[in-house]
């Protein structure tokens, strides 16, 4: 008789064709799927150590936040209806006076809005203070691959916020040393750049080839703005990607937020080169346009998704999904009568195992499958806007909510039962976040009109 060390039973499972597999029980053993099946009167009997009664739940992969910033949870409220430029009135004072333990609060809080909604991965571009990140990560059972992002020129950023091309390698190089693989794996390390308007040509240079040599990922903002488009054009009679390309960054270890303002040239290149584009629809329908996701689909590129960050939105990768598909069905598929501008099983994809390869861990994340990490999250489906269905994985993705979210399961431990988390005092790191926000407001001489 095999013992698995968590069992989940009477659950239907959300597999990675889109389909769903009724009757089932998911058994968990050292991190990972052990036993994935339809139980019927001929399956093997199995006992656990921890049993959880899966019936009027769906397991599903745990989500893959492939674009954000934990460091920017504290910005909560406060760039909403902000007229420009946020990223100078806003973001750089904000940043610049961020405390190691300011981030460490606001990433602990970053981890439990996360997990509570069934993110369960995420891809951090960078902030100050990322070793702070990957504590909390660490503490509270979150995967992450994290940046720490670098900027070596760059009009509008104060000295403080710039490091030398050496420094920010060396302080790169550091970050991975100390947290490569730390929490049996979930803790990753990439190379970052913010992006092409405060990169050298010798800190893009020394990115791509300490990159290639560690065989890690390259964190970018890529054609997120006309200002970048503009200062590529002008300054290096380039594109953006044909900027990037000029070093040799791009490639499958890449990960390219935003992919906004591409020309189709610039998108057939990032194609060819195997490069992963990570939508973040709120961000980008907020103050950069339409990307042309439809044309990537057609060439075959991975395309992940994304929140970039809590400063504008909710965490979660429900409402992602949903706003990117009517974007695109807005933009593409109304003028052309085509319903299918992006399908629901394309933009679940995104969220699931579009991110897992864009971290570069398709063989680990982002299904639920024999032999795979144990990452799952139980919905609740007996809920009026879910059930009854004559599709329940398409109405996941047209109606599902984080709110939704009843388990979460990471590396095969249980972090959330019930809508509850086991180890962490969520109330307490609330507070502690509430405090941290009222600290950098006050260093930042921010003006909260209504801090709560
Ligand atoms: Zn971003």
């Amino acid at each position: 008789m095999t013992e698995f060390d968590l069992l989940i039973q009477d659950c239907l499972v959300l597999l990675p064709d889109f389909s769903i597999l009724p009757d089932a029980a998911i058994g968990i053993k050292d991190s990972r799927i052990a036993l994935l099946e339809s139980v019927t009167a001929d399956s093997g009997s199995y006992t656990a150590r921890e049993i959880i009664d899966g019936s009027g739940k769906l397991a599903m992969p745990g989500f893959i936040d492939a674009h954000t910033h934990a460091a920017q949870q504290l910005l909560r409220g406060s760039v909403v209806d902000e007229l420009p430029m946020v990223w100078t009135r806003i973001l750089v004072p904000f940043e610049s006076n961020l405390a190691p333990e300011d981030v460490y609060r606001g990433a602990l809080l970053f981890c439990v809005e996360n997990l509570k909604a069934g993110t369960t991965t995420f891809a951090d571009a960078g902030g100050p203070f990322m070793e702070m990140v990957a504590r909390a990560a660490l503490e509270t059972g979150m995967r992450g691959l994290i940046t720490r992002s670098t900027m070596d020129c760059g009009q509008d950023i104060p000295d403080k916020m710039k490091e030398s091309t050496q420094v920010a390698i060396r302080n790169c190089e550091h970050l991975y040393k100390d947290w490569n693989g730390a929490g049996d794996g979930r803790i990753r390390i990439g190379f970052g750049l913010r992006q092409a308007m405060t990169s050298t040509p010798a800190l893009m240079e020394a990115v791509a080839a300490r990159s290639r040599e560690l065989n890690t990922s390259v964190h970018i903002h890529l054609a997120e703005h006309m200002a970048e488009v503009a200062h590529c054009l002008t300054q290096y009679k380039m594109r953006p990607a044909e900027w990037f390309e000029h070093f040799g960054l791009l490639g499958p270890n890449l990960i390219a937020a935003h992919c906004v303002r591409l020309s189709d040239k610039e998108i057939l290149l990032l194609a060819e080169r195997g490069a992963n584009p990570v939508h973040c629809p709120h961000s980008n329908l907020g103050n950069h346009g339409f990307s042309k996701t439809p044309l990537m689909l057609a060439l075959g590129m991975n395309i992940a998704l994304g929140t970039d960050g809590v400063s504008a939105t909710r965490l979660n990768l429900f409402e992602p999904m949903r706003l990117l598909k009517f974007a695109m069905q807005a933009r593409h598929g109304v003028d052309i009568n085509d319903p299918l501008a992006l399908p629901a099983q394309e933009v679940y994809h995104m969220a699931t195992q579009g991110g897992a390869k864009a971290v570069m861990q398709e063989k680990e994340i982002g299904r639920l499958e024999v032999g795979m990490k144990a990452d799952i999250l139980l919905l609740d489906i007996e809920r009026p806007h879910l059930t009854p269905t004559a599709h329940l994985p398409k109405t996941i993705v047209t109606a599902a909510g984080p709110d939704d979210v009843s388990d979460v399961i990471v590396d095969g431990k249980l972090l959330i039962h019930n809508h509850e988390f086991l180890n962490l005092d969520e109330d307490r790191i609330r507070y502690d976040a509430g405090q941290a926000m009222l600290d950098v407001g006050r260093r930042a001489n921010f003006s909260f009109e209504s801090f709560i």
